[in-house]
């Protein structure tokens, strides 16, 4: 469904991503672990070129993209199929809870005002918030915005959502209802990217985990094999200090 090859990102001297292969089913739901500096983000924000890589090749279903030809055509429609969930939640302040959701069905889907809304509210429903539709950002707990900011992704209906240490800017007593939020996503077979530092989340809902280091991933596995067998001692080192 989405596939990566040999994925290169640069910033001036600094070598970020050095060939980075992923590649995810339909369904599938990947976690992505790894020291800070590794270059995560990076490479979620090369996947729906926030950043554009240097070098490799992206596949999501019917599109197959060089970075070196790549046209802007088709980096918009890679954007239409991937979403992206940020630590930081990207609200807009001055909208309400339902509009932040369907500000893309109105602008970029245009799709009816009315219809927008009622999908806006299927929304709602779905991340547990159909209560708050009128309120502002400002006026919700981060635990809140976050299940907005993910109904934002979800109202796209992405092929992907891609997911940056969605918890770590939350108090710990907000981390679990977003957890379990994307766990229900899961469950119903949303095809997901997740970079997070909660390792007990990452074991709970990811088929694989892929451990970063240095612009590579330096293993794949399911989180057995990770946590049980890794392969290299900067595996073992780096969940031994998580745990
Ligand atoms: P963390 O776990 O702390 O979030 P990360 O694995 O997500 O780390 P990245 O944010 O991808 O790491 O950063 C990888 C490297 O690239 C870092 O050295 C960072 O300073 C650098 N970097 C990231 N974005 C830019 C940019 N826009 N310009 C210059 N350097 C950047
Ligand atoms: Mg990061």
């Amino acid at each position: 469904m989405l596939k990566l090859t040999n994925i290169h990102k640069s910033f001036g001297d600094l070598k970020v991503l050095k060939g980075v292969d992923l590649e995810i089913k339909q369904g599938e739901v990947k976690a992505i672990i790894g020291p800070s500096g590794t270059g995560k983000s990076t490479l979620l924000r090369c996947i729906n070129y926030l950043e554009k890589p240097d070098e490799g090749k992206i596949m999501i279903d019917q599109l197959d993209l060089d970075a070196k030809t790549i046209t802007k055509q088709e980096i918009y429609k890679l954007r239409k199929s991937t979403a992206m969930v940020f630590q930081s939640f990207n609200l807009f302040k001055n909208k309400t809870a339902l509009e932040n959701i369907i500000e893309s069905l109105v602008l970029i889907k245009k799709i009816d005002k009315r219809s927008a809304i009622e999908m806006g509210m299927d929304i709602l429903r779905k991340v547990g918030l159909e209560d708050k539709r009128n309120v502002y950002p400002s006026k919700l707990s981060g635990g809140q915005q976050q299940r907005i900011s993910i109904g934002r992704a979800l109202a796209v209906n992405p092929k992907v959502i891609l997911f940056d240490e969605p918890t770590s800017s939350l108090d710990p007593e907000l981390v679990g209802e977003v957890l379990e939020l994307i766990k229900k996503l899961a469950k119903e077979n949303m095809t997901m990217v997740i970079v997070t530092h909660e390792m007990s989340f990452a074991k709970d809902v990811a088929d694989k985990i892929l451990f970063m280091d240095d612009g590579k991933i330096l293993q794949e596995g399911t989180p057995e094999e990770i946590l049980l067998s890794p392969t290299s001692p900067r595996i073992t080192k780096f969940i031994s200090r998580l745990s």
